[in-house]
This record gives structure tokens, C-alpha cells and sequence, in this order.
């Protein structure tokens, strides 16, 4: 049996990865805590790891790792800035999903965005009172507007697809853009001066890091609505804030947080909010918060745990997996990548 200690254990993680083990291969440990320096004890005795987005793994957490005999970690998500990716190189094999369903992100995004433009959550609430006024309820058509999409690979190009099914024009951003694509690509500089909408599906990296910024805001269209199904720290949460009490920004749908992973995949209905800034966003009437909802789907569950044990079985049986993640490469030799593509 493959020993695997799972951090940030959901009822939705335990049943999708108890259903994918059909060999009865595994003997998961679920803890419901978060993997960091305080709890990697619990990791003691595993063959794997197994962590999500809000997982802190930094230099200690590696070293307890290394000094437990752990080789690998396997993150049951696509992005990996909780990760010293740095660090890890020649200490841990790290493993991702780098795809379960593109489909799951860019809905939800067109899902966040028809909500917020078309009132439907403050409808809902009015209708469920028996209040069938329409007043402050205008909203406006997608047909015709400009789309700014940052970020075309996977997630990005599906939103491309859903954006042009309701007849909008795209505009957009990519530093690696697609060869031989119909996308129209332009500068950053263009897609905020042009854009009624901007979606963000690019990684969190020290380059997007707060790429919406009080600069960056005071470029875009007045009244544009900004989606984020990406990573929370893209946006500078408090000049959001600020362009919104301007007027200058008309809608905000955020299924990420830049301090989300305290808060988010919790139920804290019974608490205080002690984050003032969240609890602010939340109070606008123009903003829509999902908790990094945007995955959760059954065939993305499905994926994400199917693909984690099918990476797990490649490193420890063969010491290779096509979606293990390096720093840089030791030797071509050693790597079973396509080496005429970038890691990252
Ligand atoms: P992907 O790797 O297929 O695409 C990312 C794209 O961003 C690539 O085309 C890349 O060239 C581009 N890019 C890289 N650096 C850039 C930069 N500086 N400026 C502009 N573009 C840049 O990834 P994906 O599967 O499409 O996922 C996109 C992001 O969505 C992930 O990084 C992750 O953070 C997020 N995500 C969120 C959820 C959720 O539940 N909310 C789920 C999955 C993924």
C-alpha cells in the first residue's frame, strides 16, 4: 500500500479520492489541517504528500519532509506559488494537475460575470422575500462589448470560446502568446484602455503579482467589470477597493482572495470577520465573492484525483512523471519533458 498523508482534507476530496483508488492501492491519512512547519509532523511515515492552493510548503516544511524520507509531493491543483519550487529541486519530486477541467474555471468565470452584470444575486434574494420590484436591477448586454482576457492558455482560451458565443469582441494578453491562434493579442497598455470587462487567467508570478494596481486602475474604462478566477494576489486588493468607492470600477467577481487562505474553504459564519477589507468588498453591492469555488465540479473532482494517484504510481515506480514540476533542469537526461518547451 502506498502511504499518502492528505492536508486540507473536504468531505468532496475523501469521497473523490476513495472512489478513483479502484485497486485499493492507497491508505490515505486525511487531516483537516493545512500542510506548514507546525503540522508537517503528521506527514511522518508516508510515501507521499498530497496538498492544495492554501498549503504552505517553504523551506522548513521541505527540510521536515527530506528528514522524514519523503520524496514527493503532490499537489492535487494546477498552480504551485505555495510551493519553493526552488528549494524543492533535487530534495522533492513535486507533481500537479496541471489540467482537470478548463471547462469548470471558465464557467464559473462567465458564471460570476452574467451574475454580477444581470443582478441576478440580488433578484434572487428580492423573489425569495416575495419583492418583485425591478427597480436597480438594469443591467446590460454582453453583445457587442470588449472582453480583456490576461492569460490564454487552458482556462483563458475556454473563456475566449464561451465570450464569443455571446458575441463579444476579445481583446487579449498573453507574455507567451499561441502560435497560429484567431486570437487578436495587444498590449496590457491597449486591453485596459479598451476593455468593458477583464478576466484574469494567468498565473500568479513576481511579474502578475498586483497587476491590477491604482496605476494600472486608472487606465481602464470607467465602469469595468473585473473578474479573478485566477489567483488573488494579481489584484492589489486595496486600490480595488478604492476604485470601486470612485466609481471607477462598475463590478468586481472574485473567486480569490490575496488573503484568502485563512479565511477561504471555511465555514466562519459563526466568527467576526477580523479581515476589514474582505468584509468591505463583501458589503458592495457591485462585488461578488466566491470562496476558489470555481474548480468544483464532479469531473474536475474526478480528474484532479485520478491524475494525483496516476502521478504518485509514475515517481514511485518508475521515478519520472510527465507532470512532475522542476526549477531547472539537472540534464536533459534525466527529464522526461519535451525539452522544446518552457518548464513554466
Ligand atoms: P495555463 O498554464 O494553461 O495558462 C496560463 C497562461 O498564462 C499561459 O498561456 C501563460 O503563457 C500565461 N502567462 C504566464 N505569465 C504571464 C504573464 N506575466 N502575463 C500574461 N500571461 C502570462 O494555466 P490555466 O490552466 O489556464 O490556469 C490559469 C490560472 O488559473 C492558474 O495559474 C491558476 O492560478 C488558476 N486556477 C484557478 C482555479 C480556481 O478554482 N479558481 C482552478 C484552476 C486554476
Amino acid at each position: 500500500m502506498i502511504k499518502v498523508a492528505f492536508f486540507d482534507a473536504k468531505d468532496y476530496d475523501i469521497a473523490s479520492f476513495q472512489a478513483a483508488d479502484t485497486n485499493k492501492e492507497f491508505e490515505y491519512r486525511f487531516f483537516e489541517t493545512r500542510l506548514d512547519e507546525n503540522t508537517v509532523k503528521l506527514a511522518e511515515g508516508a510515501d507521499a504528500v498530497c496538498v492544495f492552493v492554501n498549503d504552505d510548503i517553504n523551506e522548513s516544511v521541505i527540510d521536515a519532509l527530506v528528514s522524514y524520507g519523503i520524496r514527493l509531493l503532490a499537489l492535487r491543483c494546477a498552480g504551485y506559488n505555495n510551493v519553493d519550487i526552488e528549494y524543492a529541486y533535487q530534495k522533492l519530486h513535486v507533481v500537479r494537475v496541471p489540467a482537470y477541467s478548463p471547462y469548470a474555471v471558465a464557467e464559473h468565470a462567465m458564471a460570476l460575470l452574467l451574475t454580477s452584470i444581470r443582478r441576478i444575486h440580488k433578484s434572487y434574494i428580492r423573489t425569495r422575500d416575495f419583492n418583485f420590484s425591478l427597480s436597480g436591477l438594469t443591467g446590460f448586454d454582453l453583445h457587442g462589448k470588449t472582453v480583456g482576457v490576461i492569460g490564454t492558455g487552458k482556462i483563458g482560451k475556454v473563456f475566449i470560446d464561451i465570450c464569443r458565443g455571446f458575441g463579444m469582441k476579445v481583446l487579449a494578453y498573453d507574455k507567451y502568446p499561441a502560435k497560429d491562434s484567431d486570437i487578436r493579442y495587444v498590449s496590457l497598455e491597449e486591453i485596459w484602455k479598451e476593455a468593458d470587462i477583464l478576466s484574469f487567467h494567468c498565473p500568479l508570478t513576481p511579474e502578475t503579482r498586483h497587476i491590477v494596481n491604482a496605476d494600472t486602475i486608472s487606465r481602464m474604462k470607467t465602469g469595468v467589470v473585473l473578474i479573478n478566477t485566477s489567483r488573488g494576489a494579481l489584484i492589489d486588493t486595496e486600490a480595488l477597493l478604492n476604485g470601486i468607492r470612485e466609481r471607477k470600477i462598475g463590478a468586481a467577481c472574485l473567486d480569490v482572495y490575496e488573503e484568502e487562505s485563512d479565511i477561504f474553504f471555511q465555514d466562519r459564519s459563526g466568527h467576526i470577520l477580523d479581515d476589514e477589507i474582505l468584509a468591505r468588498l463583501i458589503s458592495m453591492p457591485n462585488v461578488i465573492v466566491t470562496s476558489h469555488q470555481a474548480f468544483l465540479t464532479k469531473e474536475a473532482l474526478a480528474n484532479i484525483s485520478d491524475t494525483t494517484l496516476s502521478n504518485i504510481r509514475d515517481i514511485l515506480n518508475t521515478g519520472k512523471c510527465v507532470n512532475e514540476l522542476c526549477y531547472r533542469c539537472p540534464g536533459f537526461s534525466t527529464c522526461s519533458r519535451d525539452h522544446t518547451e518552457k518548464c513554466f
